[in-house]
Order: structure tokens, then C-alpha cells, then sequence
């Protein structure tokens, strides 16, 4: 590196340490004479790129701000009434600033660690408890990622739950979204079970039914009695899910009173941006007896070492990290942050509140139908709730004209019918508006309350009855909930986060800032092309550079997280396979090492998984990789590599384990996520990878948002771009499109909407506008030089478990604890939970290796927060070795009795063997800056014996 930094360079305020004092003391316990040195070392020569990236000069946080001005300014914000699952939705400013723009609660991590996630987890069972009341069915998961991959979901826990009837049909209405049709006929076809669309109105078909998916409202706006099919489907020991607008259900009788298995919809218009397709929180809800097939991540009630309620995540040992290729669903990042979202929506609402949004919705929805009707237009339905379908034949392009004109947008089904969806946003004169454009009048205007809801479909039931929906009305109350709940949790905003594989990195102010432009975040997936020009040119652009940092051929940003990244990778692979004729090539090969999604996705596309062993030193076992390739030759489909691998090692032969797989057929799998070691300096498309995915919520800066929004994107090499995810409106049969019987997708894979979470896109593209070539590989070079630090001050004090040439780590290390247990009980979660009362959140636990801790600083991290991190694993070293002293037994040391409330070390009874003031300030810089947890040491085993997944009573907290 040449170019000497100067003060305004955003990579300066980027790299937690540039200054040269600070790189040479980092450099010294490497005997190192310079960066340079370490990644000569470190970076195997045979992968290493000759030239820097050939990428725009860096841009100021300024100049970037502006460009993405002008890419906004290429948008038109309309008033979007094309519905279709996306809706117009006031985002209450409270919460847009509190949360969705508040750095304490996008910068948190998944709360796998629940002591410092307890704010959080209160806001995602609340997510849980609205989910399940207004849907009426008793558990509900904590989000999924999109509406059309939570249908998917659905179907294929109905056929987990429905075993035995393995060869059975699955069957769809034929009113679905197109979008839900062609992701689920996406995940069929892979699996190869088969799926039928009919016309449910009309009975069941024959056959043998595993389960039925109905839509409610219908994609034709039709608000139809479900019940008797519900029953005939049951009757025949099929399951049924319902997709249900979770604001219609506050008018509408709800899927589980209709005898629905499962629930599952977008909970988008809660206050949700419509961020040009997303990101959005999906639900699911499901029926008594179905939990331990709920794909996602489920908060549970627990208790902590005081006996008080506490907040975990429950039966974890249904997911891909636990289970592997058994996981009910390759799901890890869902939507957290958007999850939050929705439920303070909610809390900010009120039952009443939510009930008058879908009134006017539904009111206004009538107004125009009226209004329509005097005209002489035909409408398709007759009881709707906020969608109207009208049949203009021959006229659907002039009335879609008019109406842009007027400013408004509105669903083109095809050249002869139009579609308009009221919500929260329209009012009267946007309801006159479009009459006009129908060339109608608006004669009677209908007042919210006069339902044209079916007798028997009117919603009696109550919703949102919990204390936490009807008590926060004030928004002095709203700030100080969500500032409580915030202040529970410790997320990047206060501390380093070094949690290996995740690179918990600085997302920026400036690369934040503009997601909730109104010209990005209140532009429809499906609004016309022309008007939707600068969202095109930013993903274009972005594409365009993540193929050059990759050495790709090609990028598709519609994976809406890693999972759905292999996912449609491994479909590509499929799809290639096939057209070349090799349609028995089904067996994926997995490192023992790889990351529970890997294993996961590779069932979800259709192939088998065959585990290879690393050799002791943390490398893939080539002989092993040898038999394993000679046993499945003919079945070869791919192997699954994570580079530099999970062991934080950059492996040497990584060429040759590419190059046996493809002599031997199978195409080459390179999960991306730990890109934060390769960017600029080595490419995967260049050293044998066939397709990656990224994480673009860990090497390009989208924040975690406490378990999602993630963006996966999906890069190819040439022979696979014909793979790549297409349009799944089109896949799906929607604009001029097949509607009977639907078109397949033609081996297209479909993942989610068109452009997946575009909304979460500029954050990437600012972040690599502002570093360019030089501060993206910079930022690589500094990831390896604060791992390499870390691990070369901590190893005396806990051995490192994997090394490469020269002891050196590549831009994460892990912490082998085994010993120590063995000598001592202590575990790597006691450190982990002992590191709570330094204030730090844990390194990841017990991945790859059980027992262990695997660190990775990320190079945003300074050089003070490293020795602050140094110190607290030092002092708990010392503790470790006063309990191997017999100064304390373990049961009663600081480390097994960690984290330490505030309750617990205040007290006049203080009775451990240990001074309090040990317990509560281990070093003495946390008697100014303290963050004490709200819970003690969860039991975790205890909350999945007794299962409660909604809001306990506040009673429960007393005392
Ligand atoms: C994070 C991660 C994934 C999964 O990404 P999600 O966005 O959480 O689905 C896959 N592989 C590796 C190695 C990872 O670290």
C-alpha cells in the first residue's frame, strides 16, 4: 500500500487503527516487519491477486451521499395502490427513528447469548404474541424472510408433519400471489414432490393431499369463507395453511378459527417500508403439536439462576446450526430488525388503533367499488377487504396511464384487468383519483365500520389483548419502552462484538443514511420500470463490483440472506448439471467444519450430503476427499468449501481440492462469508470456485439488525449465468403471463421477490464507494492483522486451536477451551458469560469446534478495544486458574455464577466466596462505564421443557 492516507479518506474512519505507532505494536508479537509481511505470510502465494480491483476511486462520505442522491432522484415516488403483498404503511417517525435508524438495536447480533439480549428478545416475543392473536393460533416464530419463502416453508413443514404420505400432492389455490406459486414450485421441483395448482373454490381434487395452501384475502382481493374446504382437507388427513394479510385478520375471522394447521404472510404494512420488495418480516404460525417442525428461529419464556422469568431462544436443536442436513429449514439471518418493527407498530397502535387502519383500508376499498360499479365496471369480486379487481377489457393500459398520471399506481394483472389495493396511506382523494382514471365518479363515500365483510367471515374475536398492546399510548411512554428495551442489550454501539464467521463490523452513519429516502424506501417491487430507474442502476452497479471483488461472471442480489444464497447457488449447480444430461448427480460433499446452512440448503436442493474429514491440523483431508470422490464419482453434483475456512485457516491446497472435484465432474461451492479475509486480495471465481455466496450483512457492512435483514447474493461463473434467480412474477405466471395452471419457472430458480432486500442495498454500495480498491484491501489487510494481534497476545493464556505457516490465523482465530475443562470444569460458556460482566459480548460459541471460542475482531476495531478485550481474557484466565487453585469451587466461582445482575452483587447478604466487588468491576475501568445484564444465567433446558412462546402476564415479573 502506497497511497499515504490523508484525514477525509472514509477508510480512515473505517480501520479502527491506521496510525503507525499503533500498526507496529500490533506487528510486534508477529515478529513482523510490516502489513505486507503478514499477508505474504499468511495469504497462500498461489491464490494471491497480481493487480488491485479494478473499481471507481474511493468517494468521500460526502460524494457518496450525493451519488446516491442522484440514484434516488432517478426513482418516482407515486402513491402505490398495486398491492400484491406490498403496501402502502406510515412507519410511526417514533419508531423509524427509535428503531429502524437507532444504532443500538441494528447494530445487535442474533441474541444466541440471551443475558445481553434481553430487550430484543422482549421485542420479538411481542412480534410472536401479535403473530399469534391476530392469527388465532397459539405459537408463532420470530420472522422468516419473505412472504413467498414462508409459504414454501409451510408446505414443506406439512409434509415433516404429514410423513407417511410422502408421494402425496401438494396443493395450491389457484388465487395465490404468482410470486408464492412460483417459489414454491421453485422448492418442489428440487425436491421432487409434486404440487398442483387448482381451483380450490371448486373442492378438492382427487388423489391422495399432503397439504393445501390458501390465500386471504386472494390475489383476485376475494375475501372467501374457508372453512369447508379447511374441513374437507382435514377430513381426507391433509394439513392447510392459510396466507393471511395480517391486517385484514383484524377484521376477518382468522385462519386458526377456521381450523388452519399454519398461518403464514408478510407483516410488511405494520409500519414497514416498502423498500422496493424489501427487507420485510414474514410470520408463521402454527397450531399446538407442530413446534418442533417450525422452521426459524422461536423466543421462549425461560427462568434465570434467580428463579426469574427470563427471554431465550427456544428448541434450538431444530435448527440448521445444531442439526445440519436434519434442520427443519436452512433459515439463519431472518428479519429481525423488521420483526421489531412490526410489533412496536403494535405497541404503538393498539388494538383499536390496528382495527381503524384496516376500516379505512376496507372503506375506502368500497368507495371506489361503488364508485366503479355505478359506472359499469365489472368488479371480479364482490366481498373483498382492501383490493378491488376491476375488468376493463381491452382498456387495463389506458386506465394504468391515467392513473400515473394522477400520480398514482396500480396493478396491471393483464391487458384486460386491473387491480387497486387501498392501505393505510390512501385517502379520499386518491380513491377519486382513480375512480377518474376507470372514468368513474365517486358517488357514495363509505365510512370506516360499515363492513361489506360476508356475515360470517366478520372477525368477534379479540386481538392484541396482552397488557404490552394497550398500555404504551403516550409517545413519551413509546421512547422510554423502546430505550429500556435498547438499554437491556449490548450491541456494536457500545462494544466490540467478536464473533468468529459473523464480521461484526462498522456500519457507518453515512452508509445508513439513505435507506429511508422516501425515493428508495417507498418505491413498489412491482411499480413500472420507468419509474423505478435509479433502484436498477444502483443494483446494476452494485452487481457490477461485487463481480469484479469475486472474479465472477455474474451477481444476483435476490437471495435475501446467505442460506438463500447457497440455495440458489446449488440450484444453479443443479440446473447446469441437468442440461448437460447428469440428472443423477445428486451428492454434495461437506467439510466436516462447514456451517450447519451448507448441509441444510444442500437438502433443500435436492441432493444428499456426504461429509469430508479435515485432517488434525484443520485442513481438508485430501485423502479423505480422495475416497469420497471415488465412492459417489458418478453422483458427484458439488462440494461445499467455506474459504478461508471456518477454522480461520487459509487453506494451501484449496486449488487442488477444486481441481479433483472438477476432474471428477462436480462443480465447486465457495461460501463467501468469510470474504472479510479475501477481498482484494484473492478471488474465488479465480482460484476454482463455480459460485459463492456473500454476506453482504458481514463483509459489506449491512448490519446484523439483531438476526436480519442479511443480503446473500449469489455469483457465478459463465458457464452458470443462464442459473442465476429470475423474476418470480413472471416464473410465476404474473403480468401476460400463464394464470391457469402457472408456468413453471424453466429451471429459473426463484428465491424471493425480483431484487430480494433491495432496500438494504445502498448500505453495500456506499460501503464499497467509499473504501474502493485500496481501502476494501485495506480493510482485508487489517482484519488479518487484529486477528493475527489477538491471537498472538491470547495463545499463552488459551491455546489456538488452528494455525497456518508461520502460526499465523487468517481474519479469525478460535480459542481451544478443552483443556482447560478438562483440568478445571470451566467451559467456554462460562467464559462467555463471564465476559458479560467485562461488558463484552462472547466470541462465538462452540462453533466449528464444541468447546471452543472463535474470535474475529474485524479491522474496525481499535487498537484500545483490542487490549480492553485482552485484559477482560486475561483476568478471567487468572480466575480459571484460582479455580484450578482450589480458592473456590467451581459451582461458587465468578465464572460459573456469571453474568452478575445488578440485584445480585447489590446486597447486604453477599455470601459467595469471591469479593462483590470482583463479581462486579474484574478490572477497574468498569467502575465508570458498567453494564450490568437484567437476567442472570439463563436456564435454557427448563424453557423447552415448559414451552411458552407469547408474552407472560406482567404478573410473572413481580417480585
Ligand atoms: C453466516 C454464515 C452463513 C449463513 O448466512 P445467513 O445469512 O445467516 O443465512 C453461511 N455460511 C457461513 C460460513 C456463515 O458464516
Amino acid at each position: 500500500m502506497t497511497t499515504a492516507p490523508h484525514a477525509s479518506s472514509f477508510a480512515e474512519r473505517h480501520i479502527g487503527t491506521t496510525a503507525e505507532a499503533g500498526i507496529s505494536r500490533m506487528l510486534a508479537p508477529l515478529g513482523l516487519p510490516s502489513i505486507d509481511a503478514l499477508v505474504d505470510a499468511a495469504v497462500p502465494a498461489g491464490i494471491r491477486l497480481r493487480d488491485s480491483l479494478q473499481l471507481p476511486e474511493p468517494l468521500s462520505e460526502e460524494e457518496a451521499l450525493a451519488r446516491l442522491r442522484a440514484f434516488a432522484g432517478r426513482n418516482e415516488v407515486k402513491t402505490q395502490m398495486i398491492g400484491q403483498g406490498f403496501y402502502g404503511t406510515h412507519t410511526p417517525p417514533i419508531i423509524r427513528r427509535q428503531v429502524l435508524e437507532n444504532p443500538a438495536w441494528y447494530t445487535a447480533y442474533t441474541p444466541y447469548q440471551p443475558e445481553i439480549s434481553q430487550g430484543r428478545l422482549e421485542a420479538l416475543l411481542n412480534f410472536q404474541t401479535m403473530v399469534s392473536e391476530l392469527t388465532a393460533l397459539p405459537v408463532a416464530n420470530a420472522s422468516l424472510l419473505d412472504e413467498s419463502s414462508a409459504a414454501a416453508e409451510a408446505v414443506l413443514l406439512m409434509r415433516r408433519a404429514n410423513r407417511s404420505h410422502g408421494s402425496r400432492t401438494t396443493v395450491l389455490d389457484r388465487n395465490l400471489f404468482p410470486q408464492t406459486i412460483a417459489v414454491i414450485r421453485g422448492r418442489a421441483e428440487a425436491l421432487g414432490f409434486p404440487v398442483e395448482v387448482a381451483d380450490l373454490a371448486a373442492g378438492l381434487p382427487e388423489g391422495e393431499i399432503s397439504g393445501i395452501v390458501l390465500q386471504q384475502p386472494g390475489d383476485d382481493g376475494a375475501v372467501t369463507d374457508h372453512a369447508a374446504i379447511i374441513a374437507a382437507a382435514r377430513e381426507r388427513g391433509a394439513l392447510v395453511t392459510v396466507i393471511a394479510d395480517l391486517l385484514s385478520l383484524a377484521l376477518i375471522v382468522p385462519p386458526g378459527e377456521q381450523g388452519a394447521d399454519i398461518a403464514v404472510g408478510s407483516t410488511q404494512r405494520f409500519g414497514v417500508p416498502l423498500f422496493f420488495g424489501g427487507p420485510h418480516a414474514a410470520y408463521m404460525a402454527i397450531r399446538t403439536g407442530l413446534e418442533r417442525s417450525l422452521p426459524g428461529r422461536l423466543v421462549g419464556v425461560s427462568r434465570d439462576d434467580s428463579g426469574a422469568p427470563a427471554y431465550r431462544l427456544a428448541l434450538q436443536t431444530r435448527e440448521q446450526h445444531i442439526r445440519r442436513e436434519k434442520a427443519t429449514s436452512n433459515i439463519c439471518t431472518a428479519q429481525a430488525l423488521l420483526a421489531v418493527t412490526a410489533s412496536m407498530y403494535a405497541v404503538y397502535h393498539g388494538p383499536a388503533g390496528i382495527r381503524a387502519i384496516a376500516e379505512r383500508a376496507h372503506a375506502h376499498a368500497r368507495t371506489l367499488a361503488a364508485a366503479l360499479a355505478d359506472a359499469g365496471v365489472e368488479l371480479l369480486r364482490g366481498a373483498f377487504f382492501d383490493t378491488v379487481v376491476a375488468r376493463v377489457p381491452g382498456r387495463a393500459d389506458a386506465v394504468l396511464a391515467a392513473a400515473e398520471a394522477a400520480g398514482i399506481n396500480l396493478r396491471r394483472i393483464d391487458a384486460d384487468t386491473v387491480g387497486v389495493s387501498a392501505d393505510e396511506t390512501t385517502s379520499e382523494a386518491h380513491v377519486e383519483a382513480v375512480a377518474a382514471a376507470f372514468g368513474a365518479t365517486v358517488s357514495r363515500v363509505f365510512s370506516p365500520g360499515e363492513l361489506g365483510i360476508p356475515q360470517g367471515l366478520v372477525r368477534e374475536s379479540g386481538y392484541l389483548t396482552h397488557p404490552i398492546f394497550n398500555t404504551i399510548r403516550s409517545e413519551t411512554q413509546m421512547l422510554r419502552y423502546l430505550r429500556r428495551l435498547a438499554d437491556r442489550d449490548l450491541a456494536l454501539d457500545r462494544t466490540m462484538i467478536p464473533l468468529g464467521s459473523c464480521t461484526m463490523k462498522l456500519n457507518s452513519a453515512a452508509e445508513m443514511e439513505s435507506i429511508s429516502w422516501p425515493e428508495f424506501a417507498s418505491i413498489h417491487p412491482y411499480a413500472p420500470a420507468h419509474q423505478t430507474a435509479g433502484w436498477r442502476e444502483l443494483i446494476r452497479d452494485l452487481e457490477e463490483r461485487l463481480v469484479e471483488i469475486t472474479g465472477y461472471a455474474g451477481v444476483s442480489i435476490q437471495p435475501n440472506a446467505g442460506s438463500q444464497g447457497e440455495y440458489a447457488g446449488l440450484l444453479a449447480i443443479r440446473g447446469y448439471h441437468r442440461a448437460g444430461g447428469d440428472e443423477g448427480r445428486d451428492v454434495c460433499l461437506i467439510p466436516a467444519s462447514a456451517h450447519g446452512t451448507n448441509a441444510a440448503s444442500a437438502v433443500l436442493a435436492g441432493m444428499h450430503v456426504v461429509v469430508v474429514k479435515n485432517t488434525d491440523a484443520g485442513t481438508i483431508d485430501l485423502d479423505d476427499l480422495d475416497a469420497k470422490i471415488a465412492e459417489h464419482r458418478d453422483a458427484l453434483a458439488a462440494i461445499m468449501i467455506t474459504y478461508p475456512s471456518t477454522y480461520g485457516l487459509y487453506d494451501a491446497d484449496v486449488r487442488e481440492v477444486c481441481d479433483r472435484v472438477h476432474a471428477a465432474g462436480g462443480q465447486v461451492y465457495i461460501d463467501g462469508a468469510n470474504m472479510n479475509a479475501l477481498v482484494g486480495l484473492a478471488k474465488p471465481g479465480e482460484f476454482g470456485g463455480d459460485v459463492s455466496h456473500l454476506n453482504l450483512h458481514k463483509t459489506f457492512a449491512i448490519p446484523h439488525g439483531g438476526g436480519g435483514p442479511g443480503v446473500g447474493p449469489v455469483a457465478v461463473a459463465e458457464h452458470l449465468l443462464p442459473y442465476l434467480p429470475g423474476d418470480p412474477v413472471r416464473a410465476g405466471g404474473g403480468p401476460d403471463g400463464q394464470r391457469d395452471g402457472v408456468a413453471t419457472s424453466d429451471g429459473i430458480p426463484v428465491v424471493s421477490t425480483l431484487f430480494g432486500s433491495a432496500g438494504v442495498l445502498p448500505i453495500s454500495w456506499a460501503y464499497i464507494a467509499m473504501l474502493g480498491a485500496e481501502g476494501l484491501t485495506r480493510s482485508t489487510r487489517h482484519a488479518l492483522l487484529g486477528a493475527n494481534y489477538l491471537a498472538a497476545r491470547l495463545r499463552e493464556h488459551y491455546p489456538i486451536l488452528f494455525t497456518g505457516p508461520g502460526g499465523l490465523v487468517a481474519h479469525e482465530c478460535i480459542l481451544d477451551l478443552r483443556a482447560l475443562t478438562a483440568e478445571t470444569g470451566v467451559t467456554a460458556e462460562d467464559v462467555a458469560k463471564r465476559l458479560i460482566d467485562f461488558g463484552f459480548h462472547a466470541p462465538t460459541l462452540a462453533f466449528p469446534v464444541a468447546g471452543t471460542l472463535m474470535v474475529e475482531p474485524t479491522e474496525s476495531e481499535d487498537l484500545a478495544e483490542l487490549e480492553r478485550f485482552i485484559e477482560a481474557m486475561i483476568a478471567i484466565r487468572e480466575e480459571i486458574a484460582q479455580v484450578a487453585a482450589g480458592e473456590f469451587a467451581l459451582a461458587d466461582s465468578p465464572l460459573r455464577r456469571a453474568p452478575h445482575t445488578a440485584a445480585a452483587v447489590v446486597t447486604s447478604a453477599w455470601d459467595r466466596p469471591y469479593p462483590v466487588e470482583q463479581a462486579a468491576f474484574p478490572v477497574a475501568s468498569l467502575r465508570v462505564d458498567k453494564y450490568f445484564p437484567p437476567v442472570g444465567r439463563i436456564d435454557g433446558a427448563h424453557g423447552d421443557r415448559n414451552l411458552i412462546c407469547s408474552c407472560p402476564a406482567p404478573e410473572a415479573f413481580e417480585n
